[in-house]
Formats: C-alpha cells, structure tokens, sequence
C-alpha cells in the first residue's frame, strides 16, 4: 500500500488530478472514485492508456499496470492528500458556507482580491467532500490567498470540509430553509453551518459577520468568537453600506469608519447586497484600496444563471434557474416586486430537498406570489401544482406543459423571473421567452 507522503510526491511531479475517464490529460493522476452506478476502479486501465500518469485505485483485482497505486480507499486518499497539501500551503484561506448566495459571494471576493493578490477561488460549484478536495489540489505554489466555497446538506460535513481547507478566516453568507430534510430543519441548517465557527474558534481564525442577520450573531456569539470583522448596513461595521437602488443593477455606497464611497455591481437582485458587502468587508481586512475594492466590483459580470439579467428578442429575463429553496425563492419574488416594469412575469418551478416541509413552504411561496401584484404568474412541478385551486395563476405538473403553454401564449415585453430547483431544468423554457 503507498502512503499519503508517497502519494504526494507523485502529485509533485503530476499535479493535475482527474476522476473522469471523458477528461483524462497527458500526465494527470487518475483518481478512481466510486458512484452511484459504478466503479471506476474498472477505468483504471483505459486511464492510464489515455495518459494518465498514475491511476490510484482501491481494489487490487485491478492493479494490472505497474502505474496502478493501490490505496485503501481511493476517496479517502483523495481527500488526506488534499489536507497534506493545504498544509504545505502557507496561506490564507477563506472557508465559505451559508445557505445561499455561495457562489456569488465566492466569485466577487475572487474578483476583488484578485485586484492585488494571486488569487484562487473555487472552480463553479465543487463545494462537496469531492470538490473541495479537488479545489484545494488546484492550488499552486504561487498563489497568495485562497477562497474555498462548501457546500452542506448534513451535520459534519462543514466540519469535515474544514478539517481538509483548514479555513483561517471564514463567512457564513446565511442560514435559510435550504436542505432541510438532510439538516434536521431550520436549528438543523444553524446548526450544521456554525461548525464553521466552531473551526475558527479552535485554530484562531478569523470571521467576517453579516451584524443585519440576528441568527449569525447568535451562532457567532455561541461559538464565542473573538477574531470577529462586523459588516452591515449601520455606521458602527468596520464596513457599512447603503443600498441606493436595485433596478434592476445594484447602486450602493459604503464606508469605513474613515470614508464613504459610491460603487456599482452588475447584479441585480436586492439580496445581493449583503454578498457584496461580505466582499467588500473581505478586501478591505486584506487591505486593499477604495478603488481596488469598486473595481474588482465593477469588473465582475455573473455568467452563471444566478442573479443574471438577461435581454432576450421580446423580454428582460432574471437568469435564476441555476437552483432555488423557500429562502431564495422568497428574496428573488421580494426582489422582482420592488423592481420597475410594465408587466411582470415570474415562472417559478419546485424546490427540491424540503422533507416534511415541502407541501407548507410551496404553499408559502405560492401565497407570496400571487400576493406580489406579479401580471403573469406560473407554477412548474407536482409540488406547487397541489396547490391549483387555491391561488390564481398557471399552475403545470412539468415543464413539458409549461412549454406547450408558453408557445401557445408567448409572454411578450416583460420582466421575467425564471427560478426552480436544478432538477427542474427550468433552462430549457428561456428559448421561449
Ligand atoms: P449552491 O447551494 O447551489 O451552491 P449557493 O449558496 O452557491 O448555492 P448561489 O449559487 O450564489 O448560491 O446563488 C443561488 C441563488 O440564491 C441565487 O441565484 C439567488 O436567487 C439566491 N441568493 C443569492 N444570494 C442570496 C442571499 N444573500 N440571500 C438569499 N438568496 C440569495
Ligand atoms: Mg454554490
């Protein structure tokens, strides 16, 4: 059996990690992980013929080629050669969880940071006890700070992606009805996030707090944190901002106990306002300039069907398809309310991975929907469409009726909101709007 150590010198010499035959490059070390339906230990073979450098597997009736490793667990070896790693990294890392807004908060702290330092950032959305092992790997020698999104759906596993990111400074966006069945409910999810904090507290890292919202103060006081950096809407943060408008871009200032300063993003959305702030608070404790902070700001355009304001032929479409659950959804229809348009569309689809409180958090949203003055208003999927008779608007079991509707009813001149949990593929009914 090869070590950890061992192991990490192959990776010295081939740092570039693959777990998916489709994607093998020359020289790569070759991961064979199992899922749902398979067993890639069978792959290792075909990898090495690919190119792959080394395959490590865990099952020696494949160890055919000399340049198979055999370890006892493949994901295990994955994921402590991701710790041996971050370990050799003398580096910051910002550890990020919450329960929305991850990967937009991630992206524009990587847009500011990167205005003065090598700055690496979680690839897309590889937040789980697979990505953020790959992510940490990614890592190379000549990067000065890190920000490692992590993603949770159960206790333990914030702790878990801890112990292999080892965060020195962290954020938890939010806590929100999001994978409540995995959680345990609503104290579930707080829960399961503070063990963010609970990492800081034992090795001294630093948190950023969002001091508007009343749950992270209590988790934060609970964890009895002390490296604390406050940022918020009132003049006491070290980081304070005003949100000047949303319509449907985001104009805002915000100030230091020094100075305030006027600044622009290319989101819309009013709930990302606070992902900004964290951004800004996060720049500012490392130090960068006024004009660093606005300009990374400026300069990031979200490409990644959350948040994004899209012109289509015949409408203005909020791009929010990427996912959704009763917290988010409720900020996007609050969002889509305050905005200005002559007619007003939202197409919103289930919410996945609410256990029991599936059916009274879709009636929840259902109700605030049809209470938003919103002119056209349609339901996808079986969870909403349980509630048919009980509010006013189009209501679909699946997108396949949703499609035949809007080609035979095309909604024209109008600001579009379209956001349904990713099983809902909602993205498949933008070519008709
Ligand atoms: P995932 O769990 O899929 O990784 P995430 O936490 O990374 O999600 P994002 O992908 O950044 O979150 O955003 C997903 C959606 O959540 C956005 O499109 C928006 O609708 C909503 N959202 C973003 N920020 C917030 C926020 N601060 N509060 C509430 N909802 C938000
Ligand atoms: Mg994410």
């Amino acid at each position: 059996m090869t070590t950890i150590e061992q192991l990490y010198q192959h990776f010295l010499k081939y740092p570039v990690i693959c777990t998916d035959t489709r994607t093998i490059t020359e020289g790569c070390l070759f991961f064979a992980l199992k899922g749902e339906h398979f067993d890639a230990n069978t792959f290792a073979d075909k990898a090495i013929t690919q190119g792959a450098a080394f395959a490590i597997i865990d099952n020696e009736v494949f160890a055919k080629n000399s340049n198979c490793i055999l370890v006892p667990d493949v994901l295990s070896a994955l994921q402590d050669l991701a710790k041996h790693h971050r370990v050799q990294l003398n580096i910051p890392v910002i550890g990020l969880t919450g329960s929305n807004g991850k990967t937009t908060t991630k992206e524009l702290i990587r847009a500011v940071l990167a205005e003065q330092f090598k700055t690496f950032a979680t690839k897309g959305n590889l937040n789980n006890h697979i990505g953020v092992p790959l992510s940490i790997l990614s890592i190379q020698s000549d990067v000065e700070i890190a920000v490692i999104e992590m993603g949770a759906n159960h206790q333990k596993e914030i702790e878990f992606l801890c112990e292999i990111a080892q965060p020195t400074h962290g954020l938890i966006t939010n806590v929100g009805m999001a994978h409540l069945d995995g959680f345990g409910g609503f104290e579930g999810v707080k829960k399961g996030k503070a063990e963010l904090f609970a990492y800081l507290k034992a090795h001294h890292g630093f948190a950023f707090i969002n001091r508007n919202n009343p749950y992270l103060l209590e988790m934060s006081e609970a964890a009895d944190l002390n490296k604390v950096v406050y940022y918020g809407t009132e003049k006491e943060n070290t980081i304070s901002g005003k949100l000047k408008h949303s319509d449907p871009l985001i104009e805002f200032e915000w100030a230091t106990h020094a100075a305030t300063y006027q600044a622009k993003a290319n989101l819309t959305g009013t709930y990302n306002f606070e992902n900004i702030l964290a951004a800004i608070c996060i720049g500012h404790f490392f130090e960068l300039t006024p004009s660093q902070i606005n300009n990374g700001l400026a300069n990031y355009f979200p490409t990644n069907n959350r948040s994004q304001l899209t012109k289509t032929e015949r409408n203005t479409v909020i791009c929010d398809f990427y996912n959704a659950n009763p917290s988010s959804m409720t900020a996007a229809l609050n969002n889509l309310k305050t905005l200005n348009a002559k007619h007003k569309t939202a197409i919103i689809g289930d919410m996945f991975e609410l256990g029991s409180a599936a059916a009274e958090q879709h009636e929840m949203v259902a109700r605030l929907a049809s209470n938003h003055q919103i002119d056209t208003l349609v339901f996808i999927g079986k969870s909403f469409y349980a509630f048919k008779d009980e509010f006013t608007g189009h209501f679909f079991p699946s997108p396949v009726e949703a499609k035949a509707h809007l080609q035979a009813n095309p909604v024209k001149d109008s600001l579009v909101l379209l956001k349904g949990s990713r099983g809902m593929a909602l993205e498949q009914l933008l070519p008709l709007l």
